[in-house]
């Protein structure tokens, strides 16, 4: 008896695909100009690689991505998203080949496609080939313009680079933009997180993504704060930071969508809505993550925190139970402000939302954005969406007493 080949066109690892259904592809690039003092990511400096270690391991990406095809057969390919790292550090037509080359085989070309580009490396050059390779959308990274929370976050880019690159957009960019802003700096006032918001938005931004800082243990900039050379974020600070500066963006049109997330209307990214929706996606390249259906329900592969030139290497797999799912659903369908579809959620789990939730979503109705009895949507107030663990802890209380065995319709053939 042959087996059948399974996710990575192998036999032996006891998955069969799902061939068939939609899937979003994200392609990771782990190289940045030099690592930034609070980052966490997987990313390392691109002068530490020859430019042909940097051609064989975009050969290698390529490969994992054609195993991907091969295997999951996916019928389209909704969005892609490359980001890193920084993609805008390679070469640019060592990028473009890239691009080019990883559009091709996918089944669709996607509706949304975005590259993450930092300010110190955008160039008239790299927009222009942008545009070539069929770039939808960028994501530019300034997080900010004030020039002593941008030495302290350890970014390449100074505030003139971060306006350089602003004007280069205004003239040759004629796609979507989505601008990375943070806030919550040590010794910020909330009012600054202002001022690099209204810089944002006189340059065009359609999306607006705003993340207060986090120190993540192991940093440079967690080692700092931890010998007192800088005083830790302030929560509280970072909290007036935050409502200053949603209500400035909501006032001018940009619905906060998603808990860190603002976007005018139409221009909300795709390609992160469909991860809150849980819809399959692939993700490629080193500690890229994806969820993906098999024969036998979900699983999540996990690439490895290293480079290799060769061979694409394997990833992490993990089934994911329906118990965990369903906590999944959850969790991202209450991150956004459109909420949980009560009757999808039904034709994936078999429940009655309202139901099974009856005593988490009582408990938390202060929390709810919409009170009339059992709405469509359950969905959180912006509050709501910021006080979430708890929250969820209600919601999650109730999935473990359920012991949730399935059944998982996942994904819904409409829903593709
Ligand atoms: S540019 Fe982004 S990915 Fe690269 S080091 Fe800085 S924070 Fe990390």
């Amino acid at each position: 008896m042959t087996e059948e080949p399974d996710f990575q066109g192998r036999s032996g690892t006891g998955f069969t695909a799902r061939t068939g259904c939609p899937a979003s592809v994200y392609i990771h690039i782990p190289f940045c100009g030099a690592k930034c003092a609070y980052c966490d990511f997987f990313s390392l400096p691109v002068n530490n690689f020859s430019a042909g270690f940097i051609e064989n391991f975009l050969e290698s990406l390529f490969a994992e991505l054609e195993v991907f095809l091969e295997t999951w057969k996916p019928s389209a390919c909704p969005t892609l998203y490359v980001g890193g790292g920084s993609p805008s550090v390679l070469p640019p037509r060592t990028l473009l080949r890239f691009l080019r080359k990883v559009r091709k085989p996918l089944p669709s070309q996607p509706e949304e496609f975005t590259l993450e580009a930092n300010p110190e490396s955008l160039t008239e050059e790299f927009l222009c080939l942008c545009r070539e390779a069929g770039v939808s959308r960028l994501s530019l990274g300034l997080q900010t313009f004030n020039p002593r929370f941008l030495k302290l976050l350890g970014r390449e880019a100074a505030p003139e680079d971060n306006h350089r690159a602003l004007k280069l957009l205004d003239r040759h960019w004629t796609g979507e933009r989505s601008f990375d802003l943070m806030y919550g700096f040590p010794g910020q006032k909330p009012e600054e997180a202002i001022e690099d918001a209204r810089e944002a938005l006189d340059h065009g931004a359609g999306h607006i993504s705003a993340y207060s800082l986090t120190v993540e243990e192991g940093t440079p900039l967690f080692r700092t704060i931890q010998k007192g050379h800088l005083p830790p974020p302030n929560d509280d600070t970072a909290e007036d930071a935050h409502l200053l500066l949603s209500s400035f963006l909501t006032e001018r049109g940009y619905a906060n969508y998603e808990i860190s997330n603002y976007a005018l209307a139409g221009k909300e990214c795709r390609h992160n809505t469909r991860y809150w929706k849980l819809h399959p996606y692939r993700g490629i390249g080193p500690a890229a993550v994806s969820t993906l259906p098999t024969a036998t329900g979900p699983i999540r592969l996990s690439g490895k925190r290293s480079v290799s030139a060769s061979c694409p290497p394997e990833p992490d797999i993990e089934i994911i139970s329906p118990q965990d799912f369903l906590k999944d659903y959850i969790l991202m369908g209450l991150r956004t402000q459109e909420g949980i579809d009560t009757k999808t959620f039904f034709r994936i789990f078999h429940l009655d939302f309202y139901e099974t939730f009856s005593h988490a979503v009582q408990k938390n109705i202060r929390f709810m954005a919409n009170n009339e009895h059992r709405s469509l949507y359950c969905a959180l107030t912006p509050k709501g969406r910021r006080l979430l663990n708890p929250i969820l802890i209600d919601f999650f209380e109730k999935i473990d007493r359920l012991a949730y065995r399935g059944p998982l319709d996942w994904p819904l053939a409409t829903e593709q």
